[in-house]
């Protein structure tokens, strides 16, 4: 199965991504883990990403096609796409890639949220750089404050999470990324809306329906 999981920073897409990868056994293809990897191992990619990601812009775009192509090609067929399309551009590389490949994806899952509910998200939100886990302080808070329930260690909360950078990354959703979903439309493919302002379960389960009834 091949996806694509869309919507705003902070709509979930991390979160549903890690259940969806354990139920239909497929590669989680997060742009924003590959890039903060690069970052930690201060390669050359990670540092031209820095500033951007720094200031809630966006990386550009070709240094993002061949990064996701790449690790696309390494999944074999078998992977969720979180944060790429994230431009036109983007979408663009994508489809050509795949056309090339003989590929198509099979379904486009776009998350529903309200920009004043994805404020507080990602305020509230706190990660564990070793695996990757993502915990909320009120909505998905840890057994133990501050800690990874996996037993990691401490839990961090993203630079690009304070507020000014979150003002800033909203504003790149809507200039730029919200038109990935036009560009698919306007090619008859279908969407796939969910709303994700619910409790994280019943996001799961309305996302588990629609890939069954795909997979069936
Ligand atoms: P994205 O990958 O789209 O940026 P995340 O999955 O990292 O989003 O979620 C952003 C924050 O919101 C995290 O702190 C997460 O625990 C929390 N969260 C995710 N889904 C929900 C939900 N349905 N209800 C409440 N909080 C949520
Ligand atoms: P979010 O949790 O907000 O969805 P991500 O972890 O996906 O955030 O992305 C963090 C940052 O990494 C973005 O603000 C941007 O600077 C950069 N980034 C991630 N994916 C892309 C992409 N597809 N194109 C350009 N920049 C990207």
């Amino acid at each position: 199965m091949r996806l694509i999981l869309c919507g705003p920073p902070g709509a979930g897409k991390g979160t549903q991504c890690k259940r969806i990868v354990d139920k239909y056994a497929l590669t989680h293809l997060s742009s924003g883990d590959i890039l903060r990897a690069e970052r930690a191992g201060g390669t050359e990619l990670g540092r031209k990403a820095q500033s951007y990601m720094d200031s809630g812009g966006l990386v550009p775009d070709d240094v993002i096609i061949g990064m996701m192509i790449g690790a696309i090609q390494k999944a074999a067929g078998r992977y969720v796409l979180d944060g790429f399309p994230r431009t036109l551009p983007q979408a663009e590389g994508l489809d050509k890639a795949l056309q090339e490949a003989g590929e198509k994806v099979d379904a486009i899952l776009n998350l529903l949220v309200d920009d004043p509910v994805i404020e507080n998200r990602l305020t509230g939100r706190r990660s564990c750089p070793q695996c990757g886990r993502v915990y909320h302080i009120e909505n998905l808070p840890p057994k133990v404050e501050g800690q990874c329930d996996q037993g990691c260690g401490r839990l961090v909360q993203r630079d690009d999470d304070k507020p000014d950078v979150v003002r800033n990354r909203l504003k790149t959703y809507h200039e730029q990324t919200e038109a990935v979903v036009g560009f698919y439309k306007a090619k008859g493919r279908s969407i796939i809306n969910v709303d994700a302002d619910r409790d994280i379960d019943e996001v799961t389960s309305a996302i588990f329906d629609e890939l069954d009834a795909i997979k069936r």
